[in-house]
């Protein structure tokens, strides 16, 4: 499978999910990293109706590499993630658990005891912190606040009012972690007057 086979068929599980509603949201996946390349999903388009031809090549700053496609706007920090944490694959929608959450936590999200962070790649009594950081229209900011409340076993980031990435070596390391924190997430959030 070509990655931009990968990338829309990813999507159009995503929007099935109801995490990628209208245009909103988007994929990459690492090309190469000396330089790094990614492949990233384009801008503007129905993320249920993408084709393999769908996608651009990105480089560290979210530019597009010659083409005139238009990356999405979120590109830079896609790039941004994958050169920090050394993933293959990161996931970006807007789901809505993960925006709730943020909300209740903006500190972040403290999660525990629960079997599915094994699905996260973690162990089920292990205390984990999803890190939550302000929107931004400007990457290079969202990047830096990233990169601040990184931590390497903890992928993912919820950035408030928006959505979450999520990200792994692969996009289907990377869906299935994004499947199992959004339940925890939901959890969370279902759970919060009876549970701090
Ligand atoms: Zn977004």
């Amino acid at each position: 499978m070509t990655p931009g086979e990968a990338l829309a068929r990813e999507c159009g599980r995503y929007t099935e999910m109801g995490w990628m509603r209208g245009t909103s949201g988007n994929l990459s996946v690492v090309l190469g990293r000396d330089p790094l390349r990614l492949a990233v999903t384009v801008s503007g388009l129905d993320k249920g109706e993408m084709t393999p031809d769908d996608h651009v090549v990105i480089d560290a700053s979210g530019a597009a590499v010659d083409s005139d496609k238009v990356p999405s706007a979120e590109a830079g920090l896609h790039a941004r993630i994958a050169a920090v944490a050394g993933a293959g694959a990161v996931v970006h929608v807007h789901a809505l658990a993960p925006v709730v959450a943020a909300e209740h936590w903006p500190d972040g999200v403290v999660l525990r005891d629960l079997e599915m962070l094994k699905g996260f790649g973690r162990q089920a009594d292990d205390e984990v912190v999803i890190p939550v950081v302000p929107n931004s229209q400007d990457m290079a900011e969202l990047g830096d606040a990233f990169e601040k409340g990184w931590s390497a076993d903890v992928p993912a980031l919820l950035v408030a009012r928006h959505g979450v990435y999520v990200w792994g070596e692969d996009l289907y390391q990377a869906r299935h972690r994004l499947e199992c924190l959004e339940w925890l997430l939901r959890f969370k959030v279902e759970t919060r007057r009876s549970r701090s």
